[in-house]
């Protein structure tokens, strides 16, 4: 039976990289029908807060990442005392004031690494290590082993940056007699520039993606390509049919290289292929908090404001912007727009346009389209003349999706309006 874990220290939010180690070990456990473990490494009782692990824990849920199996270490100090005092007794380590330490067995140590193959340690610079501080409380490597020894885990499955930590986690397995499971080192992620993740390249909490209007399948879909690829240049894929292709073999052993522009645009995909119910759902509770007068939008009406919007958006929170012109009641216009957009005085074409479109009897684009087209026709000038000028009066942008279906939404009242007070 195949068992991994993840094992995230509480002294923080979920980031992009602990995602990434906690998606790569679920998708290994649920793609060999194994079991996943989380496992909370809270015995650092300063740093550790609750608040954190609460985080830890939503955020993983939201993402879909769902645990068989769920461990507190600052619940297990009895055990971790029980085998220090052990290798006391077998003469394996000592006592110092109140900590106990390893002793270190000088010998050659290596592993088959499932991503990065033999890797062979120098253990000449291991020193003795200590596994209980003078305060009582295990350290990080000792609990890890004694941990991954009894909950059973086979594939230890972590970032590379620990790879420092495992020839002396090696040491404590073979002090203790347990059975040393099998390593995968995950690839360092790091920003275009070659540096680290840090806050200002993404290095941000999950829960602020979340925050940002980033969907979970996205997030998930975006971590996965972070050292794997579902191969064929497919990029987009949601989490089942992964999981149906997923190998820790084809992992890659270069950095990964995150990109906020990539996982917008990955969103965006996402996003553009989500029905249009669900993702109303997602946005309506977007426009409570920041869009006031939305009680007077049914639901059919805002679901087809999203349709209409669903291709330009790359994340929940643009469909604020792009759509704030429906939701004010009067619009502002930058000054820039009107004198790129507006200067010419088209006073009359406006006004013969609003009383046009006032008078029709409904208000959908085809029937809009027609009277503008007929007016257009009658005064003898190009449409393209009349169209550009009439969406930034109406939107207070220069693109959009069609000019006609955006007045269709935007709907007669406001729209005529709009016509009638731009040259005033
Ligand atoms: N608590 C460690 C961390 O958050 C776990 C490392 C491991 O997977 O062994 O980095």
């Amino acid at each position: 039976m195949i068992k991994v874990r993840f094992a995230p220290s509480p002294t923080g939010n979920l980031h992009i990289g602990g995602a990434r180690t906690a998606l790569f070990n679920w998708m290994y456990a649920r793609s060999q029908s194994g079991r996943f473990v989380l496992r909370i490494e809270d015995t650092d009782l300063q740093r550790s807060r609750p608040e954190f692990v609460a985080e830890i824990l939503e955020s993983l849920r939201w993402l879909g990442l769902s645990w068989d199996e769920l461990y507190y270490q600052s619940k297990r100090f009895d055990l971790y005392r029980r085998h220090a005092e052990d290798l006391l007794s077998q003469g394996k380590a000592y006592k110092e004031g109140e900590a106990i330490i390893l002793k270190s067995a000088l010998q050659e140590i290596k592993i088959d690494d499932l991503i990065r193959a033999e890797i062979v340690f120098d253990t000449a610079t291991i020193k003795d290590q200590v596994l209980i501080k003078s305060d009582g409380s295990p350290t990080y490597s000792f609990a890890c082993v004694i941990d991954d020894a009894d909950m059973a885990i086979t594939h230890v499955i972590r970032g590379e940056d620990h790879i420092s930590n495992t020839p002396k986690q090696i040491m404590i397995y073979q002090a203790l007699g347990f059975k040393i499971p099998q390593f995968a080192h995950l690839p360092l992620i790091m920003d275009e520039e070659g540096g680290r993740l840090s806050k200002r390249s993404g290095a941000v909490a999950v829960s602020d993606y979340r925050k940002e209007g980033f969907l979970p399948e996205a997030i998930v879909n975006y971590l996965m390509l972070l050292g794997w690829s579902p191969g064929g240049n497919q990029e987009k894929i949601d989490l089942a049919a992964a999981v149906k292709k997923f190998s820790i073999k084809k992992i890659n052993k270069a950095a990964a290289v995150f990109s906020m522009d990539k996982l917008k645009w990955l969103n965006g995909q996402h996003i553009k292929e989500m029905e249009t119910g669900r993702l109303t759902e997602l946005i309506i509770p977007l426009l409570e908090k920041e869009r006031c007068g939305i009680k007077d939008f049914d639901g059919q009406r805002l679901k087809s404001i999203v349709h209409l919007f669903k291709a330009r958006m790359s994340t929940l929170v643009d469909f604020l912007e792009w759509t704030d012109f429906i939701f004010v009641d009067r619009l502002t216009i930058n000054q820039e727009m009107k004198a790129q957009h507006l200067a010419q005085d088209r006073s009359k074409e406006f006004r013969l346009l609003s009383e046009k479109i006032g008078q029709l009897n409904s208000f959908d684009a085809a029937t809009i389209e027609k009277a503008f087209r007929d007016l257009v026709d009658q005064l003898g000038i190009k449409a393209s003349d009349l169209v550009h000028p009439v969406r930034v009066a109406l939107t207070g942008r220069a693109i959009g999706p069609g000019l006609f279906d955006t007045m269709a939404i935007l709907g007669k009242e406001k729209t005529v309006q709009r016509l009638k007070e731009t040259f005033l």
